[in-house]
């Protein structure tokens, strides 16, 4: 028998949210990220089953996109960071990779080579990471014009596009607006998942939503429900022990949690050295039974432990989520102190992805 923890992945619960991106993204389409490996989903899995729906996916490197054509996928695939060596450019050149340039070292990689790669240039409209200024895109456009390159388009990044009442987003989009004006008939791409949910937001011609594909809120304070999101990943795991914690008994490493009454407790298969983040301390809610428990002591590597007082019919074998359909991974991500991205994509080899379809 396998350890019982898994990750369930709902694929049709996948392409609902792509759908709802690509309606809210109105007139623009919208490219599907599935960078760090599908945000910890299995960038294979999940680009096979949006295939059908999406024109072009959204990687971060280049080892993301031969994963898709390695599906025999022959969507346009965007390498967000470009590549990472000369070379590099003629594999891209040759699997039909479009590259993101927001460094001199990669514009010279483009003017020297002799493959013509279709090229987004980066835009720094106020993220401050990668891009070119708009003040810097003359120069950049005209090096690529000598050369005898036109680029497929601008692309730019919102800094706080899931901070509903920051005006940051506004300005950056007027100073893309304004930066990329000359160049009226190059493509536009803007748009993380938040961005889909501001009302009014231009998305140009191609958005980029990337959590949102996976059912968790890219909103500061709007959960995925209210948004329309199905989760796509469940994580589940099992009892494989139970016991009463008598009062003055802890359980854990360090201790930290003591019972101060009679407490029947249960122990989890699950634990960091499987993604479920050691910083979720006592309270941290999971799922048993049709009841929702929560956790109590520290996350250790292998296990965790939980309070079945609101679960007494609770016992070993029995499946315990610790996200999904019935905790919100966002929520489990607030008592961590994190965002679910940095969950779904921590979630380890260790555990197997199951698909269902
Ligand atoms: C990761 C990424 C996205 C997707 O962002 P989400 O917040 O996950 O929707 C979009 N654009 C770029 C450039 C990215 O790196």
């Amino acid at each position: 028998m396998p350890r019982p923890t898994v990750a369930h992945i709902d694929l049709e619960a996948l392409r609902h949210n792509y759908r709802l991106a690509q309606e809210l993204a109105g007139s623009a389409s919208a490219m599907a990220v599935i960078k760090a490996d599908g945000y910890g989903h299995g960038i294979r899995a999940v680009a096979r089953a949006l295939a059908d729906d999406v024109r072009c996916f959204a990687v971060a490197c280049l080892e993301e996109a031969l994963a898709v054509r390695d599906e025999g996928l022959e969507q346009t695939v965007v390498l967000l960071q470009g590549v990472h060596s000369e070379q590099d450019m003629v594999t891209c050149a040759c699997l039909g990779f479009e590259l993101v340039v927001h460094s001199d070292y990669q514009l010279d990689w483009v003017l020297n080579s002799t493959e013509r790669v279709p090229v987004w240039v980066k835009v720094n409209s106020g993220m401050n990471r990668l891009g070119y200024r708009p003040s810097e895109l003359p120069v950049v456009m005209g090096r690529l014009a000598e050369a005898g390159c036109v680029p497929k388009g601008f692309l730019t990044h919102f800094a706080s596009a899931d901070e509903f009442d920051s005006p940051a987003t506004e300005g950056q989009t007027e100073a893309f607006r304004g930066g990329v004006a000359p160049w009226p008939e190059l493509l536009l791409s803007v748009g993380n998942s938040a961005a889909h949910f501001r009302a009014g937001q231009p998305l140009f011609d191609w958005s980029r939503p990337g959590i949102m594909l996976y059912g968790a809120s890219p909103m500061a304070d709007r959960n995925a429900t209210e948004l329309g999101l199905k989760p796509v990943m469940t994580l589940e795991s099992e009892l494989i022990a139970v016991r009463t914690l008598q009062p003055g008994d802890s359980v854990g490493y360090g201790q930290t949690w003591t019972a101060e009454r009679p407490v029947r407790m249960g122990i989890v298969a699950i634990g960091y050295g499987d993604g479920y983040p050691r910083h979720a301390g006592t309270d941290t809610p999971a799922w048993t039974n049709g009841n929702r428990i929560r956790l109590i002591g520290r996350v250790s590597m292998d296990m965790l432990a939980v309070d079945l007082t609101d679960a007494p019919s609770a016992q070993a074998g029995d499946k315990v989520e610790l996200w999904g359909c019935h905790v919100p991974i966002d929520e489990v991500a607030r008592h961590a102190g994190t965002i679910g991205y940095e969950l779904l994509t921590g979630v380890t080899a260790r555990v197997p992805r199951r698909y269902h379809d």
